[in-house]
C-alpha cells in the first residue's frame, strides 16, 4: 500500500478571485468544539450573533438574513428558483461567466427568461433594460454587481430605477463584493442579495449569505406550485433560521464559527474602512499596472471592480506560465481568463484580509520579475514605485497595512 503522509498544504498567498487568504483568528474559530446543530447554545447564541452581525454587513432589517449551507452559486440557485415559477418573466443581465450561470439557473425554472447582454468587460445598459422589459410584466431583474469573470461592476442604482419602473424584484448576485464595495441593501433596495463566505468576507468557502426584502419574501410566499428545489427552499430553511429553529438539514457548523468570526473582524475595521482600504490598495495597484505597461482589461474607470482587477495579457506573452512562476518562485496565486477570455486576461484579486499594501507591493514585484524573465520590456520599471507614489500621496499607508 502506498504510504499516504500528513496532510501539508502549500502556504500560498491567495490573490484571485477566491477564496481569498484566511486570517489566523478565523482558523483558530473554525477548530472549536462541535455543538449538536439543535444545542441550544447553538440555537440561541451562535444562529442569532451570525445574524446579527450578518445583517450588520448587509446593512440590512431584514428578518430573512443568514447564510445557506452552500457555495455562493448556491446563493444563485436561491436567488433565482425561490421568487420564480411557472408563468413569470425574468430579465437576467448577461456580461460574463458568472451572469451567465444566473441566466442558465433561471432558464431551468419554469419562468420566461430574457437574456439582456453586453459585451464582456463592458456592462449591460440600463436603456437596453427599458426597452427588453417595456409592456411586459416582469418579476426579476436579476444582475451581477461584481462580474469577477471580466472585472466588470454593474451599477445598482440605476438597476433598481429600471426594476421600480418595471414593478420587477431587484436580485443582486454579490458574491464577489460584499465587503469590499459599498453595498447597502436597505439604502439600495436590493430585495434579494447573496455572497460567499470566501471571497471579500475572507472566510472559507462553503457559505453563501442571503438576505431577502419583505417585498420579496411576500412574492415567495404567494407562490402557487412548490419551489422545484427542496434544498434551497427559503420557505422551508427560514423556519431553521427564523423564529421556529426547527431542523431543516445539518449546517456547516466548523462553518459557522469561522464565518461569525470574519464577520466580527469585518465590523471591528468597520464597514466603511474596509471599503476605503480595498479602493485605495486598488488604485496603487493600477497606477504600478500602469508603471508596468500592462492595461486593465475593463477600459471604463467607472465600471471597474474594485475587489477583482482583470489585466489583459501582453502580446508575446505566455498568461499561463506567468501564473505558474508566480506560483514556484513566489507562492503567489492569481488565476487565469475562463469561456471566451482563456489566455486573454488574467484577473488578480485583492479581497478582504488579501487586500493590504504588503501585497500590493509584492504582486507588483512579482509580476515584473515573472515578465522580464520572459523577455517582456517593462517601459519604465515604475510599477513598485508608481504604487508607491500613490500611498504617499493618500498619507495614510498604515491603515492599508
Ligand atoms: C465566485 C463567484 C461566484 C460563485 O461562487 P462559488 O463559491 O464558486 O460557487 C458567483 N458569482 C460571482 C460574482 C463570483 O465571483
Amino acid at each position: 500500500m502506498t504510504e499516504i503522509g500528513e496532510l501539508l498544504p502549500p502556504d500560498r498567498l491567495m490573490l484571485t478571485p477566491g477564496p481569498s487568504s484566511v486570517h489566523p483568528r478565523i482558523y483558530r474559530a473554525m477548530a472549536s468544539t462541535i455543538v449538536g446543530h439543535l444545542d441550544p447554545w447553538f440555537l440561541n447564541m451562535m444562529m442569532n450573533e451570525v445574524q446579527v452581525l450578518l445583517r450588520e454587513v448587509f446593512r440590512t432589517e431584514n428578518r430573512t438574513t443568514f447564510p445557506i449551507s452552500s457555495s455562493g452559486s448556491g446563493g444563485i440557485e436561491a436567488s433565482m428558483l425561490n421568487p420564480l415559477e411557472e408563468g413569470d418573466e425574468a430579465l437576467i443581465c448577461v456580461n460574463g461567466s458568472f451572469s451567465e450561470r444566473m441566466a442558465e439557473i433561471a432558464e431551468r425554472t419554469p419562468a420566461r427568461v430574457t437574456r439582456v447582454s453586453a459585451p464582456y468587460g463592458r456592462v449591460v445598459e440600463p436603456d437596453d433594460l427599458r426597452r427588453a422589459g417595456k409592456g411586459r410584466k416582469i418579476k426579476v431583474l436579476g444582475a451581477v454587481h461584481g462580474e469577477s469573470s471580466t472585472s466588470a461592476a454593474s451599477p445598482l442604482e440605476a438597476y433598481r430605477k429600471v426594476a421600480d419602473e418595471l414593478g420587477a424584484l431587484l436580485v443582486v448576485d454579490c458574491v464577489s463584493t460584499l465587503g469590499g464595495m459599498p453595498i447597502d441593501v436597505d439604502r439600495m433596495r436590493l430585495d434579494i442579495c447573496f455572497s460567499g463566505s470566501q471571497k471579500a468576507l475572507s472566510s472559507p468557502p462553503g457559505l453563501s449569505p442571503i438576505t431577502v426584502s419583505p417585498a420579496a419574501e411576500e412574492a415567495i410566499r404567494k407562490r402557487k406550485t412548490k419551489v422545484q428545489s427542496w434544498y434551497f427552499d427559503l420557505t422551508t430553511t427560514m423556519n431553521y433560521w427564523g423564529k421556529d429553529r426547527t431542523y431543516h438539514h445539518t449546517p456547516a457548523i466548523p462553518l459557522l464559527y469561522a464565518f461569525r468570526e470574519a464577520l466580527r473582524m469585518v465590523m471591528e475595521e468597520g464597514l466603511e474602512a474596509m471599503w476605503e482600504r480595498h479602493s485605495l490598495n486598488q488604485h496603487a495597484f493600477l497606477a504600478g499596472l500602469e508603471g508596468l505597461g500592462l492595461k486593465p482589461f475593463v477600459e471604463n474607470p467607472a465600471e471597474r471592480m474594485i475587489t477583482v482587477t482583470a489585466i489583459a495579457v501582453p502580446q508575446g506573452v505566455d498568461g499561463k506560465r506567468v501564473q505558474q512562476q508566480l506560483l514556484e518562485d513566489f507562492n503567489i496565486e492569481i488565476a487565469g481568463g475562463f469561456g471566451p477570455l482563456k489566455g486573454k486576461i488574467w484577473r488578480a484579486g485583492l479581497m478582504g484580509n488579501t487586500s493590504r499594501r504588503r501585497n500590493v507591493l509584492l504582486l507588483l514585484a512579482a509580476l515584473e520579475n515573472v515578465l522580464v524573465s520572459q523577455g517582456y520590456r517593462v517601459p519604465s520599471g515604475a510599477g513598485v514605485a508608481n504604487a508607491i507614489r500613490v500611498y504617499s500621496e493618500a498619507g495614510v499607508a498604515a491603515a492599508a497595512k
